[in-house]
C-alpha cells in the first residue's frame, strides 16, 4: 500500500463542444476517480451550464470544480510567458477578473465551487496572491513556474502539479505518449506523498486515447495501491 495521494487536474474546463473534455470528465465519474476541474468561468454558456445540472451536479461524484481564471485572456506580451494574471495588469484589473469568476461560478455550482484558484498559464504574480488571500481562497493550483519568488501567508497552500501531459519546449509542444506519462508518474508515487498530474483535451487525439489513459491509471493504481484524491480531500 502506497502512502502516495495523486491529484488529477483537467484544465479549460467549461466548454460545451469541447467533446473530449466532456468525455474524460464523465470518463473520471464512470472509473470512479475523483478529479478536480479547473472551469474557465467565462466560457460557461447555457448549454454547458444545463450539461452541469442535468449531468453532473445532481449526482454525488468526487468531482471537484475550482476557478481557472476569468477568461483565458493572454495579457503577456511575450509569447513565450503567457498569463491572464501578471506585471501588465493592475490589482484593480486583476481584483474585476478574480471576482467575476468567482461569482460566477459561485452561482453555477454553490457549495460544491472549491475555494482553489488555478491562474491560467500556471503563472501570477505577488498581487493576485494578495487579492487571492483577501477574497477567501484556500488554495492555488500551479506548476513549477508558478510560485517562483512569491510568499504566501498561512491562509492559502499551494499545491504543484509536477506532471504534465506535455510541455511546450521553445515553442513546440511535445505530448507524452500515455504510457511515457503513467512511467513518470509511477517514479514520483515511490519519492513522494503528493503527486499532482495536469492533462488539458487536446493532448489526446481521440476519445479512444482518452479512454485508454483513465483504464491505464486505473489499472496502475490497483498495482501500486496508491490514492487519488481531489484537493479538497487532501486537507
Ligand atoms: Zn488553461
Amino acid at each position: 500500500m502506497s502512502n502516495t495521494n495523486v491529484c488529477i487536474r483537467i484544465d479549460d474546463v467549461g466548454n460545451y463542444d469541447d467533446l473530449k473534455c466532456n468525455f474524460l470528465i464523465d470518463t473520471f465519474i464512470k472509473y470512479n476517480i475523483p478529479v478536480s476541474c479547473q472551469v474557465v468561468p467565462k466560457w460557461i454558456d447555457e448549454r454547458f451550464e444545463n450539461k452541469l445540472a442535468k449531468e453532473w451536479l445532481n449526482k454525488d461524484t468526487s468531482i471537484e470544480w475550482c476557478q481557472h481564471g476569468w477568461e483565458h485572456y493572454n495579457h503577456s506580451e511575450n509569447i513565450n510567458r503567457k498569463f491572464e494574471f501578471g506585471d501588465t495588469r493592475s490589482k484593480k484589473n486583476q481584483q474585476s477578473d478574480i471576482v467575476k469568476g468567482k461569482n460566477k461560478l459561485l452561482e453555477i455550482f454553490g457549495d460544491k465551487f472549491t475555494f482553489a484558484f488555478c491562474p491560467p498559464h500556471n503563472r501570477l504574480n505577488q498581487t493576485t496572491i494578495e487579492l487571492l488571500q483577501e477574497l477567501d481562497y484556500k488554495y492555488i493550483l500551479g506548476d513549477t513556474r508558478t510560485l517562483q519568488d512569491y510568499v504566501l501567508n498561512d491562509s492559502i497552500r499551494f499545491y504543484e502539479f509536477i506532471i504534465s501531459k506535455s510541455l511546450n519546449l521553445n515553442g513546440v509542444r511535445k505530448i507524452f505518449t500515455n504510457k511515457k506519462l503513467l512511467q513518470i508518474l509511477e517514479k514520483y508515487i515511490s519519492k513522494t506523498d503528493f503527486v499532482g498530474i495536469c492533462i488539458h483535451s487536446y493532448e489526446f487525439a481521440s476519445l479512444e486515447e482518452c479512454l485508454v489513459f483513465v483504464q491505464a491509471l486505473k489499472l496502475l493504481q490497483s498495482q501500486l495501491k496508491f490514492s487519488f484524491k481531489t484537493i479538497s480531500e487532501l486537507c
